[in-house]
């Protein structure tokens, strides 16, 4: 059950208008006033430029933004302990690089030899594809701030590039090739930039992931077969382990909503959690709860937990309810995921759990989780979302023949804003509804339901590998 709250979109918009240059200025000098309402100003200001920075790659800007985050937070008294890792992460890297490039430099001085062996570098070493998905191997871990994506489009011409630079080197010859693409080309583009760019003469849905040593880029090409005049590889990967958050919502001295006779969000939602569970374990998937137990819990420590346990999805469960008057009339399912959606049909949007929390929070502490999502993120959300409402409403179904769809919805949910992984919301049906608010006390509802969203979870993981 939500709670409303408003987000003032108005000051984003604004500030989109500036480049991230001039707001550092700009949050520099505000930094410095006495006036903490200024301050915090200049804190949304830099963690703007910080979540554009990570998106753009741009890796001077995200540290000059880390490093304002960490001034103007601390003034703030806001934990930055995170933003003090990352910062002195980042610099140790561009150290190392350094390093290396300088090191790289006496050899070609003092080498008489015109062959050098580029020791210090990542090495690429070798590209696969598997169905649609190029995978690109690596001798050793990559960090996101050694790939620069970007896109040429030239629409007129039909000339769609979009490419990569990854900070790596390559060591032999690699030819790719894709009967839905103009051409695919990797090329050492300078000595330690690999560039690979993907040509084609239509709009590409590309997607990339990166995991350890690989490099995963989704194509999104359709069946048709990849062509490669490499050495054929067979991808031959065990089955990942697959790491689901499950967080019932509410519980101790937060009821959520009471409804049906007397009949209590936080408990119901707790039973569901647990026939989930059962049914996420039986088919081998590592599932964590947020609460085991009629527990109050923060919101922001639910997705904190399941960035700690590393999890793959989030997914937080309630149940809704009306006053009274409208409570035979309003029933049915819905599935919620994270976004900065301002359609009219999102104005529950602005809808969240715990408002208690929310209303300790100013203005522009809102402002910026929700600038804080990527669009990666979002999207992945978006699919998960779809899933799930699919795999709640075709089980229950084949039991209960006026289940109502509700749909897939979007909009800024606090219970989701700074997961780290697809996340999406649930209301499994109203508890003010009596037929409904009866059905979801039963154990065999209840094992339905948790069958429904184990699938939805399960068809989302095959087909998003
Ligand atoms: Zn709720």
């Amino acid at each position: 059950m939500f709670r409303l709250f408003i987000v003032f979109f108005l000051h984003v918009s604004l500030l989109f208008a500036a480049n991230n240059s001039e707001i550092l200025k700009r949050a520099d000098k505000l930094t410095k006033s006495p006036s903490k309402t200024k301050i915090f100003r200049a804190y949304n200001d830099y963690k703007n430029v910080y979540s554009r920075s990570v998106m753009h790659s741009n890796l001077d800007e995200r540290k000059s933004a880390l490093h304002g985050i960490i001034i103007s937070g601390k003034k703030l008294h806001i934990d930055v302990e995170k933003y003090q890792k990352e910062l002195s992460s980042l610099k140790k890297s561009s150290k190392k690089r350094k390093k290396t490039a300088l090191k790289m430099k006496n050899i070609k001085k003092t080498s008489s030899s015109k062959k050098i062996k580029v020791i210090h570098y990542t090495s690429l070493k070798q590209a696969r594809w598997d169905d649609g998905t190029l995978i690109l191997d690596f001798d050793r871990k990559l960090l996101k701030t050694d790939v620069n994506y970007f896109k040429l489009i030239d629409k007129k011409r039909s000339s769609f590039r979009y490419i990569f630079d990854i900070h790596a080197v390559k060591n032999k010859n690699i030819k790719l090739r894709h009967t839905k693409l103009k051409s695919i080309r990797i090329s050492q583009y300078k000595h330690n930039i690999v560039r690979l760019v993907f040509e084609s003469k239509r709009k590409l849905n590309l997607r990339f992931k990166l995991e350890g040593k690989h490099l995963y880029i989704f194509l999104h090409l359709g069946s048709s077969a990849p062509l490669e005049s490499q050495a054929k590889y067979k991808l031959k990967t065990k089955a990942k382990k697959r790491v689901v958050v499950i967080d019932p919502g509410h519980g101790g001295k937060d009821n959520g909503a009471t409804g049906y006779k007397n009949c209590r969000e936080k408990n119901i939602v707790l039973q569901v959690a647990q026939a989930v569970t059962k049914q996420l374990r039986k088919r081998g998937i590592t599932v964590y709860l947020t609460r085991t137990q009629d527990k109050f819990i923060k919101l922001r420590n639910r997705t904190k937990y399941a960035n700690k346990k590393k999890a793959d999805i989030f997914i937080s469960i309630h149940a809704n309810s009306v006053p009274k008057k409208n409570a035979l009339k309003a029933k049915g399912l819905e599935t919620y995921f994270l976004s900065r959606s301002r359609s009219s049909r999102a104005t529950r949007v602005a809808a969240v759990e715990n408002s208690k929390e929310i209303e300790d929070m100013n203005y522009f502490g809102k402002n910026n989780l929700l600038n804080f999502m990527n669009r990666e993120k979002i999207i992945a959300s978006n699919k998960l979302a779809i899933d799930m409402q699919k795999g709640m409403l075709s089980s229950l179904r084949k039991h209960y023949k006026d289940v109502k769809d509700n749909g897939v919805r979007e909009g800024p949910f606090w219970v989701l804003v700074g997961a780290q992984m697809p996340a999406v919301l649930l209301e499994i049906g109203f508890v003010s509804n009596p037929i409904e608010a009866s059905r979801m006390l039963t154990k065999k509802y209840q094992k339905y339901l948790a069958k429904g969203i184990a699938e939805g979870i399960e068809r989302y993981f095959i087909k998003n590998p």
